[in-house]
């Protein structure tokens, strides 16, 4: 069983996917300047080169630390003497709120910032911006994500549990959506929705620098991040090079040059 929790990753992954890229058709926000497919293509080809070079240190360091520490019953999950269902819980509470602050790291930090602009060169934005995160980012994430496995002890099934949720979520946030405004007001007040997400793509760096969550929008709220835009910004997303939207050679090797940090 253990074995196939990877694989429901996957399948979740792009069920998810698909619904969200067939309901952006019948309910889009905003009209697409781009052509759909032509950003479908190359994000899927940023999606084929992240999974090919991330499948080594998944494979030789995330999911072997993942095994022992079921094995050996280590850490603070593992040892806690609480309900199966409140330790997952918690564990789940944890790895968003330790997310939270890598996201806001990688606003923060300008080595991170290089890797992450990446993600935010992306001057539309729908299901497909989901897909767009520059390897470096990925690999970094993948030591962040076994510094947090080790602390807390995470069992398996939670960290692929939590994972399916977050990629789930990220699919609905960077979606194309329209959602009516009541349903989306009462939805940020528990989790990030496209209208919420969008705010942190703006060009403009007072809400691109805040609204940093990926499920559970109380993160904001705690660390006063939690910042709205106003329509007019709302649509002009990306960053001040707006040139590299498709363009994934240059904006592969955009955080690698002497210049990037200025776009922080
Ligand atoms: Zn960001
Ligand atoms: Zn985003």
């Amino acid at each position: 069983m253990i074995e196939a929790l990877p694989n429901i990753q996957t399948i979740f992954f792009i069920m998810i996917f698909i619904i969200m890229y067939i309901i952006e058709f019948y309910c889009p926000n905003r009209i697409w300047q781009t052509a759909r497919y032509k950003r479908l293509f190359t994000h899927l080809i940023v999606a084929i080169i992240n999974s090919i070079i991330l499948y080594i240190p998944r494979l030789i360091f995330l999911i072997p630390i993942l095994l022992l520490i079921e094995e050996k019953q280590l850490g603070l999950l593992n040892n806690m003497d609480q309900f199966y269902f409140i330790e997952i819980l918690l564990g789940f509470l944890f790895f968003d709120f330790a997310y939270y602050w890598w996201h806001r790291f990688n606003h923060t930090i300008p080595f991170l910032w290089r890797f992450h602009s990446f993600h935010h060169l992306d001057t539309h934005l729908d299901v497909t911006t989901s897909l767009r995160f520059h390897f470096g980012e990925l690999v970094l994430s993948v030591i962040y994500d076994i510094f947090l496995i080790i602390i807390i002890g995470a069992p398996l099934e939670l960290y692929i549990f939590y994972k399916i949720i977050l990629t789930s979520s990220s699919h609905f946030h960077h979606s194309n959506i329209k959602l009516p405004e009541r349903i989306n007001d009462l939805l940020i007040y528990f989790i990030v929705t496209p209208k919420y997400h969008t705010n942190h793509h703006t060009v403009e760096k007072n809400t691109r620098n805040a609204n940093y969550t990926s499920i559970f929008t109380i993160w904001d709220r705690l660390f006063l991040t939690c910042k709205d835009s106003n329509d007019a910004d709302r649509t002009l997303m990306g960053l001040e090079n707006r040139d590299l939207e498709l363009d994934l050679v240059k904006s592969l090797k955009h955080p690698f040059q002497k210049k990037s940090n200025e776009l922080l």
